[in-house]
């Protein structure tokens, strides 16, 4: 798995999806860029997002607003004092790590070796293996899951708080050593904000210090009731953002999946109180269908109820889509309460009360959020397309299943040989197709090399210009998952196409 997962990374350099940034200069830690065909599949998604939740609700509107906000707002909203990870140092090997990852790994060990204990016997007793018994009375299996409710117990209590010396010594009983050194000469645990910060104008000192937005989400909660007022707007009712964000994260692992600069698609939804629970079922359930609409499979997805939860939420999930890492957060739903509505208030000294016409009460309102990282998505949506193939005749091909509403190039038009009027044919049916989707001209190399190329990029539709078509006005068009190929009229492409591309 961690294979396939390095093939991902080298495809997305390869055929222009993501690069490192800064690449000549050896790149720049977690940060990246999207190239030529990262840069199509990014809009898609954001497009999918936007259309999903500000075309199709009426009572949901969008906004876009500013990276750089009041240093105030980062207080009132808690990131100032509590946006934190505990870090810890490795004194011989001088490298960081995050001490609640280091405590989630060997949770996960502890999962590794209960697999394995169960793998081995399904393996030594075949079909006459009952799992269930086997969990229940083989004593190594037993250990090892009472060791790891033990160290789950103590590290949830541990981190709530969080209690920096107990997170220590945790590391400390637990024997874990550091992967570079392999020694166990840890630092003690400290705390380590998340949020980058600047100066803004000419002075230096630290009243101009601002912060870069770690969340999109208080850039709508500042603006609630100039969009309610304005957009006349009544409860309930919803703004939605897609923005950047930035987190100086010290853990950047797993390529594009935890990034210092990236971008999330949030959508703040705003209800009477004592509503908000509804609310988030219903959320629940619609960003699941939102996901599982792309048809990458129900038993990819999973809810991850959050037993313990911040201060300020009344229910939280995360929703996790299965990488080759294994299954982890794309997107959270929170019902926030009015926890960050009335710390502006607090903060701001404003009436940040909405008045209700139908019972002519004024109240603050709770808030659900839907919040997605869009390279999360991305990363989701490269991870489960990218596939190799053997094919019948022996050959390989990598392939990109993308959804077609998501691919990059939706179509491209190639002459099959480069001479005797197919180029300027197969020109002509480009001018007539880029004007409805991302169309591409592809001349060189033999057909079998550009259709591969097209797979690798995903294209679903590959439209073939041969003698033929100078005589019949019809075209050869290969789809792309199945490799068939069919005979259309060149004055019915853009619609056949474009049916199944449009998101
Ligand atoms: P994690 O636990 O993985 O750090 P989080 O719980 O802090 O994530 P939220 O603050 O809920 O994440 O942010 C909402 C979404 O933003 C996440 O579900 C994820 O898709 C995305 N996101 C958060 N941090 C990053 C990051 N460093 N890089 C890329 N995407 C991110």
């Amino acid at each position: 798995q961690e294979d396939v997962f390095k093939k991902i990374v080298s495809h997305c350099k390869e055929y222009g999806f993501v690069f490192p940034s800064s690449d000549i200069y050896d790149g720049l830690a977690a940060v990246y860029d999207y190239g030529q065909n990262g840069v199509e599949l990014k809009k898609n998604i954001k497009e999918y997002w936007w259309k999903s939740m500000v075309l199709l609700h009426d009572n949901i509107v969008g906004i876009d607003s500013a990276i750089f906000m009041h240093p105030t707002i980062w207080k009132a909203s808690g990131h100032v004092d509590a946006f934190n990870d505990p870090l810890i140092d490795n004194r011989d090997s001088k490298k960081r790590y995050r001490a609640d990852v280091l405590i989630e790994d060997q949770i996960a060990k502890y999962e590794e070796k209960i697999d394995k204990e169960v793998a081995k016997a399904a393996k030594r007793f075949g079909d006459a293996f009952d799992e269930a018994k086997f969990r229940a009375t083989n004593q190594r299996v037993l250990d090892h899951q009472a060791k790891r409710d033990a160290l789950h117990e103590r590290y949830t209590q541990a981190m709530q708080g969080p209690d920096l010396a107990e997170l220590k010594q945790i590391i400390v009983d637990e024997g874990i050593v550091d992967p570079i050194s392999g020694t166990k000469n840890w630092t003690d645990v400290r705390q380590f904000n998340l949020m980058f910060s600047t100066e803004m104008g000419s002075l230096s000192d630290a009243t101009n210090k601002i912060y870069l937005r770690p969340e999109t989400a208080q850039g709508i909660f500042v603006n609630y009731l100039n969009v309610q007022k304005t957009g006349r707007m009544k409860l309930p009712f919803g703004i939605a953002q897609i923005g950047k964000a930035f987190r100086n994260e010290i853990v950047a692992r797993q390529f594009i999946f935890r990034m210092r600069e990236f971008e999330q698609m949030e959508m703040q939804f705003f209800v009477k109180p004592g509503t908000e629970l509804e609310w988030f079922k219903q959320w629940k359930q619609t960003r699941m269908a939102w996901h599982q609409a792309l048809g990458f499979g129900a038993e990819n997805y999973r809810f991850h109820d959050h037993e313990k939860l911040a201060h300020y939420a009344n229910a939280a999930t995360d929703i996790e889509f299965k990488m080759p890492f294994g299954f982890k957060e794309v997107e959270g739903i929170h019902s926030r309460t009015n926890f960050d509505l009335s710390q502006h208030e607090k903060f701001s000294g404003k009436n940040l009360k909405y008045f209700d016409p139908e019972t002519s009460e004024s109240y603050v309102p709770y808030v659900i959020e839907t919040s997605i990282g869009v390279d999360r998505m991305f990363l989701s949506v490269m991870c489960h397309s990218y596939q190799e193939e053997e094919l019948e005749n022996g050959e390989k091909r990598v392939v990109l299943r993308l959804p077609a509403a998501l691919a990059p190039v939706k179509c491209a038009v190639m002459p099959l040989v480069r001479k005797e009027g197919l180029p300027e044919k197969a020109r002509e049916i480009v001018d007539l197709l880029k004007f409805h989707f991302n169309t591409s001209y592809d001349e060189k190399d033999s057909i079998g090399k550009r259709y591969r190329r097209q797979d690798a990029v995903g294209t679903p539709y590959c439209v073939t210009v041969d003698f033929d078509t100078l005589e019949d006005n019809k075209v050869t068009l290969r789809h792309r998952d199945t490799m068939e190929q069919q005979r259309v009229d060149i004055s019915e492409l853009c619609s056949v196409i474009e049916e199944k591309v449009s998101i």
